[in-house]
């Protein structure tokens, strides 16, 4: 006979998304499961988290701790690279002129995960169950989640952050749209002694797609997402570490002076995808498993986090107006349409974005080029884009009592 256990919500993926959800909801006074192995500590990514989020984590009291890992971004340059005839200006962008200190901070993945698993230590409501999930069922009034050990959990709603390949998305049938780019991103970080970033990111937009160097650790450190055809990016990972870093350097027109590779470098496949809808029974869907697309703008996990946020909103509305049953189909259902115009959008600009310097067509590639050079010229306009990169027209100010005095 399988252990049961129960808990009102089970947060199925332990990466970043995960790990957020799990501390939200039990902030909400649910008991919660964040269900997952333990993080390898492998992924050699780095988030830049902005605005909204940045405001997010300081009301779940998060900030603090993972600001610490962070290198601030102040300004942001983009260069046209691609050799075309026709070419955008060099654009830049400053946080000072939209009254901020900075648009964000970029984290190394794995310091960011570690950084929010401490703030589960706090939390009684929230425990860990570090193992995979083997199989999901969504009932009408409940979902049960099968665990390796063969022990099972009963909860009112599943939250999916098992990323693309999601386990719950997949019990709950929700149909996805799914397409590819014929890109990959070759990630790994820089120490660039002879010169300092400045807490600046510059991204080349080359005929590939971007080049894009983000500060990093300290002053003299950035990380490096370079996004080339799959083939290439493998034939940049086999190089020596030397011959590499000739290579990149070039690529970043010397900008930094001398590069020295200080991580292995990791290669990503550049795709696509979106959920048709972000729920199921019993079953809500986060993060990867409901939208996942090109690494442009940095927007995919600062995207997952406004999911995360709405949710609780929902959740806490409906406990307000005397709603127990935390999983009911009205809160999921309003979770759904609250999301649907920030994933969509988000997801087609960065198509759009991405597709303007992968495309021969003339008129993509002079709308990129007519929308830069509006940018730097004209100030209302830089401003506009600027707040619109950082933040999603949300309603949110601030939700139930996020400090943990
Ligand atoms: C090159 C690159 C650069 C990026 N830069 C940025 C950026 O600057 N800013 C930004 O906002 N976003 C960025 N992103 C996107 C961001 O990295 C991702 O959105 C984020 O890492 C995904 O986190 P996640 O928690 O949704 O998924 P994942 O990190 O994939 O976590 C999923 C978790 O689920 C677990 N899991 C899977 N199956 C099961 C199961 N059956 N049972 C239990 N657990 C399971 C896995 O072990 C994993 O821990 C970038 C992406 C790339 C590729």
């Amino acid at each position: 006979m399988s252990e049961i256990k129960k808990a009102d919500i089970a947060i199925v993926g332990s990466g970043p998304a995960g790990h957020v959800a799990a501390i939200q909801m039990a902030k909400l006074g649910l008991s919660c499961v964040l269900i997952g192995p333990a993080h390898s500590g492998t992924d050699g990514r780095t988030t830049a988290l902005l605005g909204s989020s940045v405001r997010y984590l300081e009301r779940l009291g998060l900030w603090d701790q993972v600001k610490e890992q962070g290198q601030a971004l102040r300004i942001m340059r983009l260069f046209d690279d691609t050799g075309r005839l026709v070419r955008a200006p060099m654009t830049e962008f400053d946080s000072a002129e939209i009254g901020l200190e900075a648009f964000g901070y970029n984290i190394g993945n794995n310091k960011l995960v570690a950084a929010l698993h401490q703030g589960i230590g706090e939390l009684d409501d929230l425990i860990q169950d570090q193992q995979f999930a083997v199989s999901v069922k969504l009932e009408d009034d409940h979902a049960s989640i099968a665990m390796e050990d063969g022990s099972i959990w009963q909860v009112k709603l599943a939250i999916a952050a098992d990323g693309r390949k999601s386990l719950v998305k997949e019990a709950a049938d929700i149909e996805m749209r799914k397409w590819s780019y014929p890109q990959a991103a070759l990630v790994l970080n820089l120490h660039h002694k002879d010169q300092s970033h400045n807490n600046s990111s510059t991204e080349f937009h080359t005929p590939c797609g971007p080049f894009t160097l983000v500060p990093y650790d300290d002053a003299n450190h950035s990380s490096l997402v370079c996004v080339v055809t799959p083939q290439e990016a493998q034939e940049l990972k086999a190089m020596d570490k030397d011959t590499l870093a000739w290579e990149l350097e070039k690529r970043a027109h010397h900008l930094y002076g001398k590069f020295e590779i200080v991580s292995d470098p990791q290669i990503f496949p550049l795709a696509g995808m979106v959920a048709k809808q972000f729920y199921g029974q019993r079953a809500a869907l986060i993060a990867e498993s409901a939208h996942v697309f090109p690494p442009i703008g940095a927007q995919g996990l600062n995207l997952s986090l406004r999911d995360i946020e709405e949710l609780a909103v929902q959740i806490e509305q409906a406990l307000e107006a005397g709603q127990t049953d935390i999983g009911h189909d009205d809160i999921l259902k309003a979770y759904n349409k609250a999301r649907r115009p920030d994933i969509w959008s988000r997801t087609a600009g960065v198509h759009m974005l991405n597709m303007s310097l992968l495309s021969s067509l003339p008129v993509l590639q002079g709308l990129r080029t007519a929308g830069l050079t509006v940018a730097k010229n004209f100030a209302p306009v830089r401003k506009l884009l600027m707040k619109a990169g950082l933040d999603s027209p949300s309603r949110f100010s601030s939700i139930g009592n996020y400090t943990n005095e």
